[in-house]
């Protein structure tokens, strides 16, 4: 079990395993026992993301009886960690584990399979994909890289990212160098910061060489073991470009086409619930990792402020309409998903919204 103890050195160590000497674990089929190959994006062991990876095929693993073993390659060890989209498309790896807006370059339509700024949060993204039609578009834009995608993990809300300066007002973004990925980092881009996607395993040593001046990642628990506390001073929050950020296990079609009924099935349910698992897994140990970030380091928290957040929501907007023009299934992708982010937020003012408000007033409770 890999829990808050693990040191950022043990899983990113890791990752420097030969990718030769892993090539050659050949994709076995003998009494009907298969062993698939899963490449991440994700470094050794990263808890939260990469064990989702590795908890997910322990589940299929499992629930087959060990007809389907899944062998998982961290970044770097097979393939780098934005290869493994073309190396499942190809087949020369049978799935991945990873989120779809790295791939934005192939369609811009993967953005809204991860998450986009100011977007739709877990519960929503959970209710669009399975319920709302985004299932069906997930799958039409992914079979045309021949791959069969599923939503498999959840980080929940994830936060505005590490700071050695302090952004009072929206003009404060001019000349940051920060890592941000997807259209997130496009508004920021616009706002005029100097924008990088660059994997998980290569950021801090990024921000402690100056190559970057700030970054986002994920939220109090992968960030800390990050490390980034120590080498940045403010903690900003809200994440306004990660409101839900969805990870995908997504497979090669002609390796699901050859799976039985069962195994399909068996699949589907273990990326189910592992979604399900690892956003349980983000929200318990962000709570827990967060007391000790503010008690044990006395990090510095800092809030977007209205202003700066309302100017990046148009920014945002601005990136949504064109990002919808990019090509047809981009159009129909951002009208679903649009279409389900204003139905969210209607319900969402009389009930989860409603009722967090409703729970912060003053009375005495305990
Ligand atoms: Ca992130």
């Amino acid at each position: 079990m890999i829990g808050k103890k693990t040191s950022r050195r043990s899983f990113i160590a890791g990752t420097a395993v030969l990718g030769a000497a892993a090539g050659l674990a050949a994709p076995a089929i003998a009494q009907g026992k298969r062993t698939l190959k899963m490449v991440t994006t994700w470094p050794k062991n990263l808890p939260g993301l990469g064990m989702a990876a590795e908890n997910v095929a322990k589940r299929i693993n499992e629930a087959t009886d060990g007809q389907i073993t899944i062998r998982v390659y961290a970044a770097g060890e097979l393939v780098g960690a934005f290869d493994v989209f073309d190396a499942v498309s190809s087949g020369n790896a049978d799935m991945y584990h990873g989120a779809e807006y790295y791939w934005q370059g192939k369609s811009a339509a993967f953005n809204f399979f991860s998450a986009v700024p100011f977007g739709l949060t877990s519960n929503e993204m959970n209710a669009w994909i399975y319920y709302g039609g985004g299932q069906e578009l997930w799958d039409e834009l992914s079979a045309k890289f021949n791959l069969k995608p599923f939503l498999c993990a959840n980080t929940g809300v994830q936060w505005g990212g590490w700071f050695n300066k302090e952004i009072n007002n929206i003009e404060d973004f001019k000349g940051l160098k920060i890592r941000m990925p997807g259209l997130g980092g496009e508004v920021l881009r616009r706002l005029g910061a100097s924008v990088v996607s660059i994997p998980g395993g290569e950021i801090y040593t990024s921000l402690q060489q100056g190559v970057i001046d700030a970054t986002e990642w994920v939220g109090p628990w992968n960030d800390m073991i990050f490390g980034f506390h120590k080498i940045a001073k403010y903690y900003y929050w809200p994440g306004f470009h990660e409101p839900g950020s969805a990870l995908a296990l997504s497979i090669n079609m002609d390796v699901w086409n050859s799976l039985s009924k069962s195994q399909q099935a068996i699949i589907r349910d273990a990326c189910a619930a592992q979604n399900d698992v690892t956003l349980a897994e983000f929200n318990a140990n962000n709570a827990t990792a967060l007391a000790t970030l503010l008690e044990s380091h006395k990090v510095e928290l800092r809030r977007f402020s209205d202003e700066v957040l309302t100017k990046m929501g148009a920014v945002s907007g601005e990136v949504m309409r064109e990002t919808a023009k990019a090509d047809d299934i981009t159009r129909r992708t951002y009208e679903s998903y649009l279409a389900s982010r204003k139905n969210s937020m209607r319900l969402s003012q009389y009930s989860e919204e409603a009722f967090w408000q409703a729970r912060r007033l003053p009375f005495v409770y305990e």
